[in-house]
């Protein structure tokens, strides 16, 4: 039997140096990078499980500031990314996975866009609808770029989602830089943040934004390690994001051999 199975894959070995596409195929496909994060975005419990975290814990913290409330205090706000905290990305990465890429794709993003092809995350809706219940605004602060319609496309999302407050005075938009900062300050003129919830370090403080140092980036963060689970919530995602600027240098590195090289050294890279 074992030697009938090695006979079997000793005459595929040959086979495949005979024909040199096949092996290269083979190797292609399990030598896609993202394959590991989506296939854990799209089927693990526990990646779903993190949202339930995140926003039980969000919507003690709500809680814990509505009890803490004096007269005459500001109200109190939440403030929210949209992409992989309030809503799931997964179809366009079934789509891009399907079509054989291993890095983020643009033009693939950008048409998955104005589909309104979402899944939401687990618990945001009850959380955003327990905001609102207890006076507690929610605004949504996001970066993307679809062109002239990206602002019409990121209210329709949060529209089809049915979240509350989808509405021009809590809904931001920043085509032209990922710093969420000033319009975080601008809020907090007027109201008390109770928390802020992104997938990115970025969507906290600008302060992350670091590229291409991982040490210095996980130092800034270890520098507000009181903050998590307090006034920063941080969901999941493995896929994408500025943690891949620290890496590469880029959020959304082209697929090339040095991209390539720069994953697999960061795989091997084990930080105290
Ligand atoms: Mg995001």
């Amino acid at each position: 039997m074992l030697k009938k199975g090695f006979s079997v894959i000793a005459a595929t070995l040959a086979l495949a140096a005979a024909a040199p596409g096949y092996a290269d195929e083979a190797t292609d496909a399990s030598a896609n990078a993202l394959l590991y994060a989506v296939a854990w975005k799209q089927t693990a419990a526990e990646y779903r499980a993190l949202y339930h975290q995140g926003y039980n814990i969000a919507r003690d913290r709500v809680d814990a500031a509505l009890a803490a409330r004096k007269e005459g205090d500001k109200p109190l706000a939440v403030f929210t990314d949209m992409d992989d905290t309030v809503l799931l990305p997964l179809p366009y990465w079934s789509k891009l996975t399907g079509e054989g890429k291993a890095f983020f794709d643009d033009p693939i993003w950008d048409a998955w866009v104005p589909q309104n092809d979402l899944v939401i995350a687990p618990g945001a809706k009850e959380f955003f609808e327990y905001c609102k219940e207890k006076g507690v605004e929610v605004f949504y602060i996001t970066s993307r770029d679809q062109g002239e319609k990206t602002y019409e496309y990121a209210l329709g999302h949060l529209k089809t989602l049915g979240l509350p407050f989808a509405d021009e005075a809590h809904l931001t938009v920043l085509t032209n830089s990922s710093n969420k900062e000033p319009k975080q300050k601008e809020l907090a003129e007027k109201f008390t943040p109770v928390v802020y919830l992104g997938d990115n370090l970025n969507d906290f403080q600008r302060k992350y934004y670091i590229k291409g140092d991982v040490a210095a980036r996980i130092k800034a963060m270890e520098e507000d390690r009181e903050e998590f689970g307090r006034r920063f919530i941080i969901l999941p995602n493995p896929t994408d994001g500025h943690w891949m600027a620290a890496v590469f240098g880029e959020s959304e590195p082209s697929d090339t051999p040095e991209a390539r090289a720069k994953l697999v050294e960061a795989a091997k890279t084990v930080l105290r």
